[in-house]
Formats: structure tokens, C-alpha cells, sequence
């Protein structure tokens, strides 16, 4: 199967030919299809499968409509780590090359102030790691009422890290009707118990 396959924009397709990428990976055929339909996805799959794209190129096809408003992200992807957050964040500018929107990154160990800017501007994607984003909010720098899509990547190391507690909490200001994906390597009971919580009537795709 070949991009132009899979109901991707054509400002997308353009961009990931660019990157090089010619087929989409087992992930990206399986997972990209239900989130253009906006649905709930559970995708079970490690890193270097491509699964990051696999969120990234429909998320940006979404967005397409609309524009963010000042402080009110669009778009909500916590990742457990600052590399991690780093590496979608670089994934956002090379696959939305063609588009206009504002990716903010917002992770400990660098200032508020870069942060508060794009924040400010208005957000179509915020990238977070989870205690940062809750610094924000109580700063109140952040309204997450306006969220449609909201990404936990790497379910299963935000349980090894401490983070489901925080998520729960950042989950609760999120609005109800919304449309989440969930990506974990593993499938622990307890990472199973968050999918049954956070997720409304899931597609479960698998590498
Ligand atoms: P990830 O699983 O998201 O960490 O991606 C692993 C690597 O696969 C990254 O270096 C991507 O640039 C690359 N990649 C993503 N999609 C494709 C694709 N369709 N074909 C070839 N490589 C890809």
C-alpha cells in the first residue's frame, strides 16, 4: 500500500514523500485510517516501528481545518521523557512543513518565557512531558478546554515513571468529548485498566 492510500491530505502526502518514505509501515497502514475517522485508538507498538508518524501525519491532516486560539491548544501529546517530547516535536516541523501552524514543546530544564510565547499565540499541537504542562496550567498560562485529540505515547513507561496520577489529573481537565490515542510497547494489566478509562469505545491495532 503507498500513502497516497490512506486519506491522508495532500500537503501530508507531499511531505512525508519528501522525507523520503515511499510505503507506509505495519502501524501506519493499520492505525492512520481510524484516526482520520476520529476514533479512539489503542496501538501497541514499540519505537522504530514508525509509530510516531503513525499519529503525527493524520493528527496534521486534522488540523488542517480550524485554527488554535490564544492559550487554548487544539492538540495535546504527553510523552514521559524530554528527549521523547523533542523527537515528536521534530516530527511535527518535518511532516507539517506544508502547513501553518504552531507546535509548542513544553519541557522541564528550559525556561517558561519561549514556552509562554507560542502559548500565547495560540497552540495547534502541544508536546508536553506531564509535570511541565500541570506548571503551566496552575500558572495559568493554559486552558484545556479546547482540546480535541489528546495522544498518551509510551502508556507503559509513564507507569514505570510515576506519571499515571498526573495524567489522570490532566485527563480530568480535558473535555469529555474528544478524541484519544493511546500507544504503549507492552500491555500490563494496569496499562490495560488506563485504556478502559481514557479511551471511549477504542480501535485496538497491533504490529
Ligand atoms: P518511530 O517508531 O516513530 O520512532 O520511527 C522510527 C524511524 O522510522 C524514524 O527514524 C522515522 O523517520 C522512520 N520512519 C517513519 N515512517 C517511515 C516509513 N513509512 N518508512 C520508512 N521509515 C519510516
Amino acid at each position: 500500500e503507498k500513502f497516497k492510500e490512506l486519506g491522508l491530505s495532500t500537503a501530508v502526502t507531499n511531505a512525508v514523500i519528501d522525507a523520503g518514505y515511499t510505503t507506509p509501515t505495519d502501524i501506519q497502514q493499520k492505525a492512520i485510517p481510524h484516526i482520520l475517522e476520529k476514533r479512539d485508538v489503542v496501538g501497541i507498538a514499540q519505537t522504530g516501528t514508525g509509530k510516531t508518524a503513525s499519529f503525527v501525519l493524520p493528527m496534521l491532516t486534522l488540523l488542517e481545518k480550524g485554527r488554535a486560539r490564544a492559550r487554548m491548544p487544539r492538540t495535546l501529546i504527553l510523552e514521559p521523557t524530554r528527549e521523547l517530547a523533542a523527537q515528536v516535536h521534530e516530527n511535527f516541523e518535518k511532516y507539517g512543513k506544508n502547513h501553518k501552524l504552531t507546535v509548542a514543546l513544553l519541557i522541564g530544564g528550559v525556561s517558561f518565557e519561549e514556552q509562554n510565547k507560542k502559548l500565547d499565540r495560540g497552540a495547534d499541537v502541544l508536546i508536553a512531558t506531564p509535570g511541565r504542562l500541570i506548571d503551566h496550567f496552575e500558572r495559568g498560562r493554559l486552558l484545556m478546554t479546547g482540546v480535541d485529540v489528546f495522544v498518551i505515547d509510551e502508556a507503559d513507561r509513564m507507569l514505570d515513571m510515576g506519571f499515571i496520577p498526573d495524567i489522570e489529573r490532566i485527563s480530568s481537565l480535558l473535555p469529555k468529548r474528544r478524541q484519544t490515542l493511546f500507544f504503549s510497547a507492552t500491555m500490563p494489566d494496569e496499562v490495560a485498566r488506563l485504556t478502559k478509562k481514557f479511551l471511549n469505545d477504542p480501535v485496538s491495532v497491533e504490529t
